[in-house]
């Protein structure tokens, strides 16, 4: 298992993404996403010093966030609205706000708390029918909505692109940072951006990314068991 080798490549490779850009590596986080991957091994990096991962998947992330609740669990599926009470106050933050209904449920959950929810809003940015999230045109209409729940706070946009050669992928990831910074030059109070994955983080923090979120890259490929 080269999970330590293979993640600190992957800072490297994001230093060298951000210099060339004119930002700080500072600026961008690197969330380990962690599906399908034992816990043992998660460990292993938490305790070299890498506290961010991402998981899919309620049951298996609840079990995950029992053994290891110091790390900051972002989580980054699709999230079905009778699961939201499983991750209540569990996660660091949520990826995949892609639906109204979702946030009501969330902000609902999380006002008898007394809490409140770090979330990004999903973006279709290649309006693709299978996947979640926000239409594009839509995204200023649905922060205004959102907003407006008290529980919930909106960090900024994510987005699953469609699967491309990485550099066929700068254009979603050009449109999510015009989306990104339209939002932001309108007043709406968000600063992250999350986009990129094992094929393409370079391309993304190249394009703007502050968050990228990267698995193979750093566990190799996934055994799905489901
Ligand atoms: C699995 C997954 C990733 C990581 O994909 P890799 O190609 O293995 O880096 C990133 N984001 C989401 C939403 C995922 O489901």
């Amino acid at each position: 298992m080269n999970d330590l080798n293979n993640i600190k490549t992957v800072e490297d490779n994001i230093k060298a993404a951000a210099f060339k850009s004119g930002r700080l590596p500072e600026e961008i986080e690197l969330v380990a996403v962690s599906k399908t991957i034992a816990a043992d091994r998660i460990k292993n990096l938490f305790d070299n010093g890498y506290h961010s991962f991402g998981e899919n998947y309620v049951q298996e992330f609840t079990k995950k966030q029992e053994g290891i609740p110091q790390i900051n669990w972002h989580f980054i599926g699709q999230l079905q609205t009778n699961k939201v009470k499983y991750i209540v106050n569990k996660i660091y933050m949520l990826h995949s706000l892609d639906r109204y209904s979702l946030a009501q449920e969330i902000s609902k959950r999380y006002a008898a708390t007394g809490e409140t929810i770090k979330a990004l809003i999903q973006v279709n940015i290649g309006k693709e029918e299978q996947k979640g999230g926000i239409a594009p045109e839509s995204l200023i209409e649905f922060l205004d909505k959102v907003m407006e729940l008290k529980s919930i706070e909106i960090c900024g946009i994510m987005c699953i692109h469609p699967f491309k050669e990485p550099e066929e992928c700068r254009r979603y990831f050009v449109e999510m940072y015009n989306l990104f910074q339209n939002a932001k030059d309108r007043g709406y109070p968000i600063n992250n951006l999350s986009m990129g994955m094992s094929n393409d983080y370079v391309q993304a923090i190249e394009e703007g990314a502050t968050i990228v979120r990267v698995g193979s890259a750093i566990f190799g490929h996934r055994i799905y068991y489901r």
